[in-house]
């Protein structure tokens, strides 16, 4: 079971999986809603998700023409995963949630051509300039 939950607790998530794909997107809206270099996202199916808590969703235009929505504990203010309409069959969980962060294992990066220079990862991942060209 994939479990995480918010800074202060009282927003809490699980899937029952599997993990789908572990990425790090260093789009200008992750860096924005993040207040850092990228956000790390493991994604999962949706109708593997529960969350429960005071969850409040904001709602930006995405890069994809479709809304993203990103879903923010009311109480903390922390990001805890994303619910994209561009995806409807994925739930994005950002990593930094996870109660066992170990779960994630990021195999690419996206929008790098966005990154700031020091939001580079010490790992081997694939670089993609904005989104990846397949169907994830
Ligand atoms: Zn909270
Ligand atoms: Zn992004």
């Amino acid at each position: 079971m994939i479990t995480g939950r918010c800074l202060c607790g009282a927003a809490r998530y699980e899937s029952s999986g599997p993990g789908l794909f572990s990425i790090v997107c260093h789009c200008r809206d992750c860096q924005r809603a993040s207040g850092s270099g990228g956000v790390p996202v493991l994604g999962v199916p949706r109708g593997s998700f529960t969350s429960i808590g005071p969850i409040k969703q904001v709602r930006t235009q995405g890069g994809s023409g479709h809304p993203a929505v990103r879903n923010v504990c009311i109480e903390c203010g922390s990001l805890l995963f994303g619910t994209p309409e561009s995806a409807p069959d994925l739930v994005t969980i950002y990593a930094g949630t996870l109660n066992d962060c170990s779960v994630f294992a990021p195999d690419a990066a996206l929008f790098v051509s966005q990154r700031p220079p020091w939001a580079a990862l010490a790992l081997p991942l694939v670089e993609h300039q904005r989104m990846p060209p397949a169907d994830q």
